[in-house]
C-alpha cells in the first residue's frame, strides 16, 4: 500500500521520528512544519492521511484541522491529532475541530499503524466513490455531482460485552450521539446478527464465557455479517491479540479502560466507512437501471469500463497511486456452448456463476466488469502487483476448484479461466494498461490456460 502521509509538527526531531517509522512500512511521507505550511502542502501532495500535532506556534493543530475540514477539496482527508496522553480536553477540542482520530504521545507503533491503516482504508473507499460519481455524471447517470454519504445517520450498533460497567458506558455514550445501541449475550451474537442489519458491531476481546476473537472470526465468516465494521475492546495493550485480530479482519480496536472521546472518534470512522460502502452500493443500484450494467451478469459493461477506467488512470497518475487491472477469459468456452445437448443458455449459466465468483473474490473498491463475450475485466485501484496477483490467483482457484452448476448433462461442469494481469507504469494510458493485460492473457492461454500471467 503506497498511501501518502503528511506529517505536521513544528519540531523537526518529531517529524524525523515519525517519518522513519512510516517510511519503514512503505508509506510515502511528506512533512510540514507549521499549520499554514500544512494547508499549502495538502493541495500539491494530496495525502491520504494527515498526522497533526496539536501544539504549534502561530496556527495550532485545532485551527489547522478546522480549516482542512472547512474546505470541500480537503474535507475528505482523514486527520489524526497527536495529543499528550493526559490531555482529555485536547481530544474533545480535536473532535469539535473535526479530527477523525487521536494518537497520544509518546507514540506507540502499533497504535500508529492501526490508526493509519484503518483511516487509509476509509479514504480508499471514499476516493473510489467520488470517482465513480464523477464517471456517473460524465455518463449522464447521476444528476448531482456526488452521491454524498450521510455522515450523521443514526446507526444500529450491537455491543457484545459481559462487563456490565463497560458495556453500560459504551451504550450510554453512543446513545447520546443518537445511535440505536443493543447489547447482547455473547452466545446469542450470531443469532442477533442474522436477524438485524447492524451498521457496527463492538466486541470485547475479554469475554468470560467464550473467546472474543473466536466470536469475531465467526462474525467475519458469516454471510450476514461479513461486511459489517467490527471494533474490538482490548485490555491494555495486548499486542499479540491485536495482531491476531487484524489478521482475522477486525477493522479497529479500543484499549480499555475506555477513553470516551476515542470511543466516539473510532465509532464515527467506522460508521462513515459503512455509510460510504452503502453509498457505493446505491451508486450501483442507480447504474443498474441505466445502460451501463450487463443484464446477464449484473456487472458493469464496456461503456462504463471505458469511462471509469479513464478517470481511474488519470487520478492514479496524478496522485502517484498504484493501480492494477486483470483480464479474465474463460478457457475453451466455445466447447461449453457447442457440447452435445448443451447450447447457448448453458453457456449463459456458466457466465453468471463466473461473475458471481469474481464478485465474491474482490473488495468493494474493486470494479468488476464484463466488457463482452466471455471476457471479464477487474480494475483494482490502490493495488500493487503483489496483492493484485493474490486476488487473481484467488479468482483462478475459485473457478478451477468447484464445478459450475448447469441444467444439462450431469448437472455440473468443470471450467477454468486464464488471467492476464498488468499494473500501471509511468507513462501508461488506460489503453496501454488494457493492452498489457491482454498480452498477459494471450501468454497465459499459450502457456496452457488455467493460470495467471503478469506483464
Ligand atoms: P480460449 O480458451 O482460447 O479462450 O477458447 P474459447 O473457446 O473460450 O475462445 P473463443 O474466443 O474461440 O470463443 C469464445 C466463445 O464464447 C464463442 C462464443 O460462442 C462464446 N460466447 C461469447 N459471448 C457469449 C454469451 O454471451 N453467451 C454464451 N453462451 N456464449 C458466449
Ligand atoms: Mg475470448
Ligand atoms: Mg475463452
Amino acid at each position: 500500500m503506497s498511501a501518502r502521509v503528511l506529517i505536521v509538527d513544528d519540531l523537526p526531531q518529531n517529524v524525523k521520528l515519525l517519518e522513519a517509522k512510516l517510511t519503514n512500512e512503505y508509506y510515502d511521507v511528506a512533512a510540514a512544519y507549521s499549520g499554514s505550511q500544512a494547508l499549502a502542502k495538502v493541495k500539491g501532495f494530496s495525502p491520504d492521511i494527515v498526522l497533526l500535532d496539536v501544539m504549534m506556534p502561530d496556527m495550532d493543530g485545532f485551527e489547522t484541522c478546522r480549516r482542512l475540514k472547512a474546505d470541500p477539496e480537503t474535507a475528505y482527508i482523514p486527520v489524526v491529532m497527536i495529543t499528550a496522553l493526559s490531555d482529555v480536553a485536547d481530544r474533545v477540542k480535536g473532535l469539535e475541530a473535526g479530527a477523525d482520530d487521536f494518537i497520544t504521545k509518546p507514540i506507540n507503533d502499533l497504535h500508529l499503524f492501526a490508526r493509519v491503516k484503518s483511516l487509509v482504508r476509509l479514504k480508499l473507499i471514499t476516493d473510489e466513490l467520488r470517482l465513480r460519481d464523477q464517471t456517473g455524471s460524465q455518463l449522464g447517470i447521476i444528476d448531482q455531482p456526488f452521491i454524498t454519504a450521510d455522515f450523521n445517520y443514526k446507526a444500529n450498533i450491537l455491543v457484545v460485552d459481559d462487563d456490565i460497567v463497560e458495556s453500560r458506558l459504551v451504550v450510554e455514550r453512543l446513545s447520546l450521539l443518537g445511535h440505536k445501541v443493543a447489547v447482547c449475550n455473547p452466545k446469542k451474537t450470531m443469532e442477533s446478527v442474522a436477524k438485524t442489519a447492524y451498521d457496527l458491531i463492538i466486541v470485547s476481546a475479554q469475554l468470560d464465557e467464550m473467546d472474543g476473537l473466536r466470536l469475531c472470526s465467526q462474525i467475519r465468516n458469516s454471510e450476514a455479517s461479513r461486511q459489517i465494521p467490527l471494533l474490538i475492546l482490548v485490555e491494555g495493550d495486548d499486542r499479540d491479540l491485536l495482531v491476531k485480530g487484524f489478521e482475522m479482519g477486525i477493522n479497529d480496536y479500543l484499549a480499555t479502560p475506555l477513553d470516551q472521546n476515542e470511543l466516539v472518534a473510532r465509532v464515527r470512522s467506522q460508521i462513515r466507512r459503512k455509510a460510504y460502502q452503502d453509498a457505493l452500493k446505491a451508486n450501483y443500484q442507480k447504474s443498474l437501471s441505466l445502460a451501463v450494467v450487463d443484464s446477464l451478469t449484473r456487472l458493469y459493461n464496456r461503456r462504463y469500463l471505458d469511462a471509469h477506467l479513464k478517470n481511474i488512470v488519470e487520478q492514479a497518475v496524478e496522485k502517484g497511486k498504484d493501480l492494477s487491472l486483470m483480464t479474465i477469459d474463460i478457457d475453451h468456452f466455445k466447447q461449453v456452448n457447442d457440447a452435445p445437448g448443451f447450447g447457448h443458455h448453458i453457456g449463459d449459466e456458466v457466465l453468471q456463476q463466473v461473475a458471481e465468483r469474481i464478485l465474491n473474490s474482490i473488495r468493494s473498491t474493486d470494479l468488476a466488469t464484463r466488457p463482452g463475450g466471455e471476457e471479464f475485466v477487474v480494475v483494482m485501484p490502490g493495488t500493487m502487483l503483489k496483492s493484485a496477483a493474490e486476488i487473481a490467483e484467488r479468482i483462478r482457484f475459485a473457478m478451477a476448484s468447484v464445478p459450475f452448476k448447469i441444467s444439462a448433462g450431469d448437472g455440473q461442469l468443470k471450467c477454468t479461466v486464464s488471467i492476464g494481469l498488468a499494473c500501471l507504469k509511468v507513462g501508461d494510458s488506460a489503453d496501454a494498461l488494457m493492452k498489457r493485460s491482454d498480452e498477459a492473457l494471450y501468454k497465459a492461454k499459450n502457456e496452457g490456460r488455467n493460470r495467471v500471467v503478469n506483464l
